[in-house]
């Protein structure tokens, strides 16, 4: 169990993407649903939107989010057209609780913004995924949307760094030596020595083409896409 009491991986991303990564892939290549247990819905809810302090939406509505968000963020990673039925389920999600502006006054009399959700609070965190979803898809974040390429991953992330082509550090690690493992059984047959290829300048480098010739990459994205 970790310290959040959620036993899924959690990136640091946006809502919006932390809800999609809640189906993750384990160390043996399998998909799990991080949501499967309804008791795992509070503690995610506390770890990726932390100033919600209602009780957690319908388990059925959020999973039927979650398969919206996936599938129009998925397609927007792949280029396809947007699927209609799934745009509007969203828009219907995120006008569930309409907002209006708030001033709230701190103890020392600070004037402070928030954002007043009118609506059932159990559903405000569902149109909080929702609006963030629609950002997602509709602002500057959208080109910075990445797949992981590590063996095995399926985890959404936003490209930080023009370098970056893993969710997480641990993933990059696997990656490299998976290439690592790939380069070294090519290098056999040959007889090249390992230590020249580790000392190749392009050693550390990558391609969005080698990336999709691991065959874990490739079987976990066909199975994610299926579910
Ligand atoms: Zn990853």
């Amino acid at each position: 169990m970790s310290d959040s009491g959620y036993d899924g991986p959690l990136r640091g991303e946006r809502p919006a993407i932390e809800l999609v990564n809640t189906r993750f892939a384990d160390r043996g290549g399998v998909l799990v649903d991080g949501l499967a247990d309804p008791g795992a819905v509070p503690p995610f809810l506390r770890a990726v939107l932390p100033d919600h302090d209602g009780p957690p939406p319908h388990l059925g509505a959020l999973l039927a989010l979650r398969g919206t968000v996936t599938s129009v963020l998925r397609a927007s990673l792949a280029g396809t057209p947007l699927d209609s039925t799934a745009i509007a389920a969203l828009n219907r999600t995120a006008s569930r609780c309409p907002t209006s502006p708030l001033v709230v006054l701190t103890a020392d009399g600070v004037p402070t913004a928030h954002v007043e959700h009118h609506g059932p609070r159990a559903d405000v965190p569902l149109v909080r995924f929702a609006a963030d979803a629609i950002d997602l898809l509709t602002g500057p974040a959208r080109a910075t949307l990445r797949a992981c390429v590590a063996p095995g991953c399926v985890l959404l992330f936003l490209k930080d760094h023009p370098r970056r082509t893993w969710c997480s550090p641990a993933c990059g690690n696997r990656a490299r030596q998976a290439r690592h493992y790939t380069r070294h059984r090519r290098a056999q047959p040959d007889r090249v020595p390992s230590t020249a290829q580790a000392a190749s300048p392009g050693a550390t480098r990558t391609s969005a083409g080698d990336e999709a010739s691991i065959p874990e990459y490739r079987a976990n994205v066909r199975a994610y896409d299926g579910v």
